[in-house]
């Protein structure tokens, strides 16, 4: 078998013990009248399509052994991704850093024909974790492209999403990053155009730009269903619930997750004092409790629950009260495995068909 050949394109960050000022220090800073409290949105963490991508990786290594190799971060997280390295993943920037023949999974995100071809080249063996919900906007992609359709697509340019969808259709399709592109972007044929987005984008955001690229274009078309998918809105929609009341939120998840750092900026949006988001609860710098009375909890949609444990054992060691949970919608959605892995799951009477939502809430 192949051996590890190729950096892994995360490494966990350092975490380096420090000395915390005490809680009593912390209330002696700025004391707080009253009881001190949590409020924990749901739902929060993981969603179905990143649950079976995840599983995907641990049934190709259960069913196929070490190594596995994955295309990116199967999904944006650094726990994850060193979690699933220790049992023998190996993440890859690109497909031409794994040897010929090898398996290899493409990740949640999703991945342009471009490296599908690229994969076919090099006689790989794939499968591909890409969510159902990534796909469908792919879909829509190439539809749209076919039809002579001009697509804007709402995203951030080199998020691998966006890579993922804008390579099914480059000719046709241009990249919007904000609202001030969506006032300068320059179109063929105002009549033949149709906006399309990222998945994990901010609700209120995306629906700005909508509104200028309408005000400029009419007859500009919507895609069929929304594209910022369940996962994503439901958790915008607890947050801004808790917000409000909150003097500081806590969003886990990391830097390079779309819907966590979202999630911040949503936060502070909807009246949160302060917010932060951090990969690990000791990251959470101990002087943010000066003051606070209500603490908000969530995390990104690739945020493993045993991470928020953490966060609340630390909130309760300086006095925060027994987390009380925000629910805002309920989600039982289960996508099945890549059907390259449900094929070898069958031969191997691996029952394990319907996944997604491990960890249920609401
Ligand atoms: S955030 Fe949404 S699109 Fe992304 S993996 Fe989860 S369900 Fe799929």
């Amino acid at each position: 078998m192949p051996t590890r050949s190729a950096a892994p394109v995360s490494v966990p960050m350092p975490r380096i013990p420090r000395q915390r000022r005490s809680p009593a220090e912390v209330a002696a800073a700025a004391p707080v009248e009253g009881p001190q409290r949590v409020l924990l949105a749901a739902p929060r963490g993981y969603c179905a399509g990143v649950d079976r991508a995840v599983i995907a990786v641990e049934k190709a290594l259960e069913h196929y052994g070490a190594p596995v190799y994955v295309r990116k971060q199967i999904v944006h997280n650094v726990h994850v991704v060193s979690e699933l390295e220790a049992r023998g993943a190996i993440f890859v920037e690109e497909t031409d850093e794994v040897p010929e023949g090898a398996l290899v999974v493409f990740s949640a995100h999703g991945v342009s024909p471009a490296v599908v071809q690229s994969a076919e080249d090099r006689n790989l063996r794939t499968i591909d974790a890409t969510c159902p919900l990534v796909t469908k906007v792919h879909r829509e992609a190439v539809r749209f492209a076919r039809a002579g359709s001009q697509i804007l697509l709402i995203g951030h340019e080199g998020h691998e999403e966006v890579e993922g969808t804008y390579g099914e259709a480059p000719e046709h399709t241009t990249v919007v990053n904000n609202p001030a592109e969506a006032r300068t972007v320059q179109v063929e044929d105002p009549d033949k155009l149709i906006w399309l987005s990222q998945t994990t984008l901010s609700v209120d955001e995306t629906m700005e730009i909508v509104t200028i690229l309408r005000e400029r274009f009419p007859n500009l078309q919507d895609p069929p269903s929304d594209d910022i998918c369940y996962a994503t809105s439901n958790r915008q929609a607890a947050i801004k619930k808790i917000a409000p009341d909150a003097d500081l939120v806590i969003v886990v998840g990391s830097a390079n997750s779309s819907n966590s750092v979202r999630l911040v900026e949503v936060a502070l949006e909807y009246g949160a004092r302060a917010a932060y988001r951090v990969d690990f609860a000791d990251e959470i710098d101990e002087t943010w409790f000066e003051g606070v009375s209500t603490v908000g909890v969530t995390s990104g949609a690739s945020v493993p629950e045993v991470l928020i444990g953490d966060v609340l054992r630390l909130l309760s060691e300086y006095g925060f009260g027994e987390a009380e949970e925000v629910v805002t919608a309920e989600e039982d959605i289960l996508f099945s495995l890549p059907k390259e892995l449900r094929a070898k799951l069958k031969e191997a009477g691996d029952d394990s068909r319907g996944l997604g939502g491990r960890v249920k809430q609401g």
